[in-house]
C-alpha cells in the first residue's frame, strides 16, 4: 500500500484503479539501452459493459485477461523510463464483446502520439497555403508569371503527394507541360520560389521519417537549424516534434503499438459481431492470430 502511494505520488498519477507492488521498479537492457521499467496494475469492476452498454448484473461482465501497454514517462533520469501497464480485460456475456480498462493516463499517451500525428498533418496544409501565396503573387503579372501561376494552380495535388510516390519514369500528357514525369512537375513548381522550396522539402522529410519510423533521420532533421523561410507555423511544429522525441522513439520502437492492438481489438469485436450464436468466444483466440498474420 506504502509503495503505490508513494509511486504514485512521484508520478503524479491519481487513477485510483492503478495499483503498484514491492520491486515493481527493474532495470533491464532494452534494444542495446538500459532502461527503467515500471510494473503496474489496472483493475476495476465496471459498471457497464463499454461495447453495448448494458448494465453489469449478476456477474454479466467479467474479469477476462489482460493487456498490457508500455507507456513512456515523462521522467528526466539517468535511464529512460516505461510505465508497463497491466490492463484488465473484461468479456460481456450479453454482446459477447470483449473490451480494457481505460486509464486516463493512457489517454494522454495517446494524446501525445495524436497531436504529433496531427503536427505532421498540419504541416501539409502549411505547405498547401504557401503554395496559394506563392501562386496569387504570380497572378497580377505578365507571360512568364501567368504561366506559373497557372501551373501552380492547376497542379497543385502533386505538392501534397509524398514524394516516393512521384514517378521519375512514366511520362504521361501534362496539359500545361507537355510530355513529362510527375517529378519533373513538381521540381518545376518548386524552382519558381525558394520559400516553397525550402519548406517542401523539410515537410516531405519530416514526413518520411515519421512514416519509415526512423528515429535518427528525424532526430537530425530536428537538430539542424531552420532555414531563414521556414514559416513561423512550422517552427511551432519542429518544436512540438522536439519535445516529444522520446514518445516518439518509443512508438516506433514498440512493434506492437496501442493502435495496432486497438486494431486488431477491433477486428476481433467485429468479428465476434458476426460469429455471434455460431461460434464459441474462443474464436477470439484463434481469430487474432488469422487476423493479425
Ligand atoms: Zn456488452
Amino acid at each position: 500500500m506504502h509503495t503505490t502511494h508513494d509511486i504514485k505520488n512521484l508520478l503524479d498519477i491519481q487513477d485510483p484503479n492503478i495499483t503498484f507492488s514491492d520491486a515493481c521498479v527493474e532495470i533491464k537492457q532494452d534494444r542495446g539501452k538500459v532502461c527503467k521499467f515500471i510494473s503496474a496494475t489496472l483493475t476495476y469492476t465496471p459498471t457497464h459493459c463499454a461495447v453495448c452498454g448494458m448494465k453489469n448484473e449478476h456477474f454479466s461482465v467479467i474479469k477476462n485477461g489482460t493487456q498490457t501497454s508500455r507507456i513512456t514517462l515523462p521522467l528526466t533520469g539517468v535511464h529512460r523510463t516505461f510505465l508497463l501497464l497491466k490492463k484488465q480485460r473484461f468479456f460481456c456475456k450479453s454482446c459477447s464483446c470483449t473490451f480494457v480498462a481505460r486509464s486516463s493516463i493512457v489517454d494522454r499517451h495517446c494524446f501525445i502520439s495524436n497531436q504529433t500525428k496531427a503536427r505532421v498533418t498540419m504541416k501539409a496544409t502549411e505547405v498547401h497555403q504557401l503554395r496559394i501565396q506563392v501562386m496569387n503573387g504570380f497572378r497580377r503579372g505578365y507571360n512568364e508569371d501567368q504561366k506559373k501561376y497557372r501551373r501552380l494552380k492547376r497542379y497543385w495535388k502533386l505538392l501534397l503527394k509524398n514524394e516516393k510516390d512521384l514517378t521519375y519514369t512514366v511520362y504521361k500528357p501534362f496539359g500545361l507541360f507537355g510530355q513529362t514525369t510527375d517529378r519533373t512537375v513538381v521540381d518545376t513548381l518548386l524552382s519558381y520560389d525558394e520559400r516553397l522550396q525550402v519548406n517542401y522539402t523539410l515537410y516531405q522529410s519530416l514526413l518520411n521519417a515519421m512514416k519509415d519510423k526512423d528515429i535518427n533521420a528525424l532526430q537530425t532533421l530536428l537538430k539542424q537549424p531552420l532555414h531563414e523561410t521556414i514559416s513561423m507555423d512550422f517552427r511551432r511544429s519542429v518544436r512540438t516534434l522536439k519535445h516529444h522525441l522520446s514518445s516518439i522513439e518509443n512508438s516506433f520502437m514498440y512493434l506492437f503499438n496501442n493502435g495496432r492492438i486497438e486494431g486488431i481489438h477491433n477486428k476481433i469485436k467485429v468479428l465476434n459481431r458476426v460469429a455471434m450464436g455460431i461460434v464459441i468466444s474462443r474464436t477470439t483466440v484463434s481469430g487474432s492470430s488469422f487476423i493479425s498474420n
